[in-house]
């Protein structure tokens, strides 16, 4: 017969631990799990008086999650599964519906996005520091680079914000996937996700971490997301100039755009501009913009629309110009500040190169 003692006195130490920290009676893990092994005899013929004592404690929640690096009711939680496996499966920290937002990724979380319209998304699981080491350097094809440290709420967001942009098709997995104390292995999670699913109650197969259930997103996103996506299992590496190759390597595969696609959660739109229509003068004036290459300098005159030259601006680059008289408001419309700083980066490069420049008139009829 099994002996329990053990995992229940881990237990009900993690608790005890929970319940002289002030920060966790205002916290939606503490009081979840505490309200869980409530639900469970198995738990409560022992520890039964201290999750009373514990629900005394509670005050008004503050957050649903702190983040703590060790959650010690987390651990409780894990110990109590060892006694019944079913507590797994019960409430605990951190699964909380996620609120979405406009625009892509739908999800806030703890990554960098580069660009929409690219194949390859990566994943440092508990290695943050790769994330501004891999993106440090331009990566063609790399979309979104971010960490991912739980397998229920982490894999949950993540599957969202990945279904919201069906240009990622590849997720590269790297850097280290656990944190020991309470038993999180989201990478594993991730590969076992897309290798086998999910079961009827939502619980990743095979999936070897404490808590692998996504209870906040339907099995049709589950489906998708595992179509979208071929995942490329590097649990482990941290060798940035081997991650950077790799993921040139699979953006050069990109399959296109994922054809089946769930409209509805698909965050952003890509819009077809139209043509310029009439064009407005500014009333703060006009320019006229030449390359001076006697001096390699770029030169701006300024003049009011009834012809009067009022200023002449010069720098060795167009960023000074525009910059200075955006600053000193000698342009007053947007389509404006929009043209000459296209006509001071073409004058720019014709110092560089050498070519004649001449000066386009303004897109739009007057
Ligand atoms: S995350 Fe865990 S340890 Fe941190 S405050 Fe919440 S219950 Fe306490």
């Amino acid at each position: 017969m099994k002996n329990n003692t053990k995992p229940l006195e881990q237990a009900e130490n993690e608790l005890r631990l929970a319940m002289v920290a002030k920060k966790c009676w205002r916290c939606g893990c503490f009081q979840t799990t505490v309200n869980t092994l409530k639900d469970f005899s198995a738990i409560t013929e022992t520890l039964g008086e201290l999750l009373s004592e514990a629900q005394n404690l509670f005050e008004t929640k503050r957050y649903d999650c702190l983040g703590c690096d060790v959650c010690w009711p987390a651990v409780a939680q894990n110990m109590a599964a060892e006694v019944d496996p079913a507590i797994a499966e019960g409430e605990h920290c951190a699964t909380q519906e996620p609120e979405t937002r406009d625009g892509w990724p739908p999800l806030p979380g703890d990554y960098q996005v580069l660009r929409f319209q690219a194949p390859v998304a990566v994943c440092t699981l508990n290695s943050d520091q790769l994330i501004d080491e891999i993106k440090n350097s331009p990566i063609e094809g790399l979309s979104i680079i971010g960490g991912l440290h739980t397998e229920n709420l982490g894999i949950e967001h993540l599957i969202r914000n990945v279904l919201a942009n069906p240009h990622i098709r590849y997720l590269i997995i790297c850097g280290e996937d656990t944190r020991k104390a309470i038993g999180h292995l989201p990478g594993q999670s991730l590969v076992a996700l897309s290798e086998h699913g999910v079961n009827e109650n939502m619980r990743i197969i095979e999936a070897k971490g404490k808590r692998p259930m996504l209870k906040n997103i339907p099995l049709e996103y589950v489906e998708a997301f595992r179509k979208q996506v071929r995942i490329i299992n590097q649990i482990g590496e941290v060798d940035v100039t081997l991650l950077q190759s790799l993921i040139i390597r699979t953006a050069s595969n990109d399959p296109g755009t994922f054809a089946g696609a769930l409209k509805d959660i698909i965050s952003v739109s890509v819009e077809k501009a139209d043509e310029p229509g009439r064009l407005k003068l500014d009333p703060a004036g006009y320019f006229v913009v030449m390359p001076d290459r006697t001096q390699q300098q770029l030169v701006v005159e300024h003049y009011s629309n009834r012809g009067i030259l009022n200023r002449i601006f010069t720098a060795d680059n167009a960023a000074a110009l525009y910059t200075h008289i955006i600053k000193h408001e000698f342009i007053s419309r947007l389509d404006h500040a929009a043209y000459l700083g296209r006509e001071l980066a073409r004058a720019e490069q014709t110092l560089l190169s050498g070519e004649t420049y001449s000066q386009d008139r303004a897109p739009g009829e007057l």
